[in-house]
């Protein structure tokens, strides 16, 4: 999943710039802490245990509540019920940040809920940046003083209409550290919690003055190794923020037996698969988590997912130059294709280079050439555009420019540094 935050959709038309710039005064802090890049070997954590010091959704936090929780929690605080949608209406349409702000909410009711101890869930802007593209990437400054990622990508298509994709983020870091992923070099800290996740997509709304109509999970982390937080900011988005089951992607590059939970909720969504690589040896040496899960039980899990939910899996596939973009290759992934069903549809993504890394990204001759390969085989095919190249565009790369370990937690590593950016 959530490999380059910005290389994900297609597009084919050039973007206007649909959005409206606006200055953003920010704060920012420099690291004062090592890095911890260095471990070369993965295992897929647990699902079952907790891997977040945080509780799983702080029960005080409003964001990411249901209108049904929020109506009990108005007659859980003397209120009629239509206060508990009136709540709603203030999270998810007005969007408002603080308790202080609910102006159609009764001062004293206004006080209750902060007396008990509840609040929002929204956090700071951080910094943003903005592509030459129109792409602006996002960091939130979460409670604890981490920091996480967010996109937002707008698109006019062919027809003229425009898209604007939200690119989440389930984690702070990553614990699988693909081997060309600017997120798993920077380390992993924790899980982010279900309104963590939906204040990206508000805060990609308010930025851009307009709906999020498309949400894809492939920021920063493992969304199967959060996968309770994840299909709870799902619904939340669904049906809270209305956005349709189907323009929600959640993508992965395989965690074992999750796929299956993940069928199990029948969900209208897509489901992506980063696999990098046509067979289990290349694939090991790009995703080193690939060892705890062999490439075969993952196309049988796709194939199960696929009978179970009527969904087609599509599969990404980071081009590396010189390492996995050979014809061969594209050979050889049709082959694989073919043999677990038919009408699969890959996303090819030419690598969009990090600091430090290895790899190179490939020629354009070299992603036509293996484009064709697959479509000559009976695969289709899209070239994902890259996206957002000049604002530190791969999945963690903005996060690792200002908090370079996200092990490290409280604020008194880091130290104050003004920016000011414009957006
Ligand atoms: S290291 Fe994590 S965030 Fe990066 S591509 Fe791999 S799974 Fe995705």
């Amino acid at each position: 999943m959530a490999l380059q935050l910005l290389q994900q959709l297609c597009f084919s038309t050039p973007l206007k710039q649909a959005v409206r710039w606006r200055s953003v005064s920010i704060s920012t802090r420099t690291i004062m802490c090592a890095t911890s890049t260095t471990t070369t070997s993965v295992t897929v954590p647990s699902t079952s245990k907790s891997t977040t010091r945080m509780p799983h959704v702080d029960p005080h936090v409003l964001l990411g509540m249901s209108e049904k929780d929020l109506q009990q929690l108005a007659i859980d605080f003397g209120e009629q019920s239509y206060r508990g949608k009136q709540l709603h209406h203030l999270l998810y349409k007005t969007k408002a940040k603080d308790i202080q702000d609910f102006s159609h909410l009764p001062q004293a009711f206004r006080n209750s809920l902060q007396e008990a101890g509840w609040k929002v869930g929204r956090s700071q802007i951080h910094r943003v940046v903005t592509a030459a593209d129109g792409t602006i990437k996002v960091l939130l400054k979460l409670e604890d003083n981490r920091l996480v990622e967010t996109v937002g990508i707008p698109v006019e298509d062919n027809k003229g209409s425009c898209r604007l994709t939200a690119c989440v983020s389930s984690q702070v870091g990553c614990p699988l550290r693909c081997s060309f992923c600017a997120t798993g070099k920077g380390g992993y800290s924790r899980n982010l919690q279900r309104h963590e996740i939906v204040e990206q997509v508000l805060v990609v709304e308010e930025l851009f003055n307009r709906r999020v109509s498309n949400v894809v999970f492939m920021g920063m982390g493992e969304p199967m190794l959060n996968l309770k937080s994840v299909l709870e900011a799902h619904r939340c988005l669904n049906k809270d923020i209305q956005i349709g089951q189907r323009m929600i992607t959640i993508s992965t590059v395989g965690v074992p037996n999750t796929i299956k939970k993940l069928a199990s909720h029948k969900l209208q969504s897509t489901l992506a698969i980063s696999l990098h690589a046509p067979n289990q040896k290349l694939r090991e040496t790009i995703v080193p988590s690939a060892k705890s899960y062999p490439l075969d039980a993952i196309m049988k899990d796709c194939k199960d997912y696929f009978l179970e939910t009527g969904r087609r899996v599509s599969f990404e596939y980071t081009l590396l130059a010189g390492v996995n973009d050979k014809v061969e290759h594209a050979a050889e992934l049709a082959e694989l294709l073919h043999s677990w069903g038919s009408g699969y549809h890959v996303n090819l993504i030419p690598f969009n280079p990090i600091d430090g890394s290895e790899y190179r990204r490939p020629y354009k001759k070299a992603v036509l050439a293996f484009s064709a390969a697959l479509e000559s085989r009976k695969v289709t095919v899209s070239v994902r555009q890259t996206r957002g190249l000049d604002a530190s565009a791969a999945c963690g790369q903005l996060r690792n420019e200002f908090q370079k370990s996200p092990l490290l937690a409280t604020s008194d590593v880091l130290e104050p540094l003004s920016v000011a950016s414009s957006v």
